[in-house]
C-alpha cells in the first residue's frame, strides 16, 4: 500500500487544519475535490458518444453539494430509495434525468415516479403488475422498462455481485420460462420501451460486465423482432466500473471499458438507442478523502496502535471486511504536512467501542503521534457520505474544494 500523498491533498489538509475545520467537536472531515471530479466526468463523457447519458449513482454519494455539482457538469442521476429520489429532485435534476430502480418500491413511490415521469425500472413481474394497475386510469411520460439479471456470474466480492444465478435483483433471464415471459410482457405493453442491467460493483471484471450487457442487448433484439419494430429505445447498462484502491493510478479507465463494449456490443454505439450508464464509485471514489486527527498512540502486546477519529462510522466496509476493502492511508503531521521518518508497522484504529474498529492492521507508516493526522484516500463514495451510526458519534462535516492549486476555495458540502 502506497502511503505517499499528492501535493494538492496535503495543501488542502493544511488549509482545513489552519482554518480550524478539524474542530474539537468534529475531529474528522470528509473532502470532495470538485476540480478532480470535473476531470473524471470529462474523461467519462469523452469515452462515449453523445447519445450516452451518464447517470450518477446517488448511493455512492448523495450529499446535496455533490448532486448539484454533477448535475451542473451534465450528468443525470440514478436513485434507489425515496430519500435519494428527493435528494435528486432537490438538486435540480429534471424527472426525465432521474433513473429510479430500487428493488422494493412501494405503490406510492411507483405512483410518484409515474406521475412526474422519471426513467423507471421494474424489478420483477409483481412490480410490473402494480404498474399495470397504476396505469389503468392514467397515462405517464415515464420511460418504463425491466431490470434483467443476465446471470453471467459473480465477481470476486459476493456482496457487490448482482448477476449471479441467485442474485436478488431483476428478472433472471436464464430461469425456465422467463425469456419468453419477458418477450410476451413487452408484446402486451407498448409502454415498455427499455431494459436495465447492472452486473455488479467493485470486484467484477470488465469482461463479465460486458458479457452481461451483451446478453441484455440480445434480449432487446429479440423483443424488437417479436414486436416487428424497434421497441427498445433506451438501454441502461448500469455502473460498476471497479476502482483501484492501491495507488493514485486510474485503472481500468472509462476508455478501456468503452473499447471493450464497442467490440462486443457495437449496437450501443450506432446511435439507434439512447444508452444510460450509472457509474458511482468510479466517478467519486478517487476524488474524495477523509482527514482525521490522531488522539492517542500506545503499544499493546508489542503492537503499536494509533487511535484516530476515523473508524467504522465512516468506513464500515473496511472495518468489517478489511481484506476485501483495504484503504490507503497517509501520515500527516500536526499542520497537515507529510510526516517524515521511516515506516513502522502500526494499527490505525477508530473511535468506536468495539475491538474490531481498526482501519488498517500492521500498516507500515511513519510513526504516528498524538496531534498528527491520517489522510484516508479514495473515500469519496460509500464512505463518509454513507455514515454508519454507532456510539451515537456525531455527523461528519464534509467540504468541497474548488479551484486551482494555489487558490482553491473550501465550502461546506451541506
Ligand atoms: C450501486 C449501483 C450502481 C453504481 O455502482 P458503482 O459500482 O458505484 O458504479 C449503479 N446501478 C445500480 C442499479 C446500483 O445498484
Amino acid at each position: 500500500m502506497d502511503y505517499r500523498v499528492s501535493a494538492r491533498k496535503t495543501a488542502v489538509a493544511q488549509a482545513l487544519i489552519s482554518r480550524d475545520l478539524l474542530r474539537e467537536e468534529a475531529p474528522l472531515v470528509g473532502v470532495i475535490d470538485m476540480e478532480a471530479l470535473d476531470a473524471v466526468i470529462g474523461s467519462l463523457k469523452r469515452a462515449f458518444p453523445a447519445h450516452f447519458s451518464h447517470a450518477f449513482a446517488a448511493k455512492a454519494n448523495s450529499m446535496p453539494g455533490v448532486l448539484a455539482h454533477v448535475r451542473g457538469a451534465g450528468m443525470a442521476c440514478e436513485v434507489a430509495s425515496p430519500n435519494e429520489f428527493a435528494a435528486a429532485v432537490d438538486a435540480g435534476f429534471q424527472p426525465m434525468d432521474i433513473v429510479f430502480d430500487s428493488p422494493a418500491k412501494t405503490r406510492s413511490e411507483l405512483h410518484r415516479a409515474l406521475g412526474v415521469g422519471t426513467v423507471l425500472y421494474v424489478d420483477n413481474f409483481q412490480e410490473l403488475a402494480r404498474v399495470d394497475e397504476l396505469l389503468r386510469n392514467t397515462s405517464s411520460t415515464a420511460t418504463i422498462g425491466a431490470r434483467i439479471n443476465p446471470q453471467v456470474g459473480a465477481g470476486s466480492i459476493t456482496s457487490t455481485s448482482t448477476a449471479s444465478a441467485t442474485s436478488k435483483f431483476g428478472i433472471a433471464l436464464g430461469d425456465p420460462g422467463n425469456r419468453d415471459a419477458l418477450i410476451a410482457a413487452f408484446l402486451a405493453r407498448p409502454w415498455l420501451t427499455s431494459l436495465h442491467v447492472h452486473v455488479g460493483s467493485q470486484g467484477c471484471p470488465l469482461d463479465l460486465t460486458v458479457q452481461g450487457v451483451r446478453a441484455v442487448v440480445d434480449l432487446a433484439n429479440a423483443i424488437d423482432a417479436a414486436c416487428g419494430q424497434r421497441r427498445i429505445s433506451t438501454l441502461d447498462i448500469g455502473g460498476g466500473l471497479p476502482v483501484n484502491f492501491a495507488d493514485d493510478t486510474v485503472h481500468p479507465t472509462f476508455d478501456e471499458y468503452a473499447t471493450l463494449l464497442r467490440d462486443t456490443v457495437p449496437e450501443l454505439f450506432d446511435g439507434s438507442m439512447r444508452v444510460i450508464t450509472e457509474f458511482g464509485r468510479s466517478v467519486i471514489a478517487k476524488v474524495g478523502f477523509i482527514l482525521a486527527r490522531v488522539e492517542y498512540t500506545k503499544t499493546m502486546g508489542g503492537r503499536r496502535v494509533a487511535i484516530t477519529h476515523a473508524g467504522a462510522q465512516v468506513a464500515a466496509r473496511t472495518v468489517y471486511q478489511p481484506d476485501t476493502w483495504p484503504l490507503r492511508i497517509s501520515a500527516l503531521d500536526e499542520q497537515g504536512r507529510p510526516k517524515p521518518g521511516v515506516a513502522v508497522e502500526q494499527d490505525v484504529a477508530g473511535p468506536c467501542c468495539f475491538a474490531g474498529d481498526i482501519l488498517a492492521h500492521r500498516r507500515a507508516l511513519p510513526l504516528l503521534e498524538p496531534g498528527d493526522h491520517v489522510l484516508i484516500h479514495d473515500t469519496g463514495g460509500y464512505y463518509f457520505s454513507s455514515p454508519y451510526i454507532y456510539n451515537s458519534l456525531p455527523p461528519i462535516d464534509a467540504y468541497a474544494v474548488a479551484g486551482p492549486d494555489q487558490q482553491f476555495e473550501i465550502v461546506s458540502l451541506g
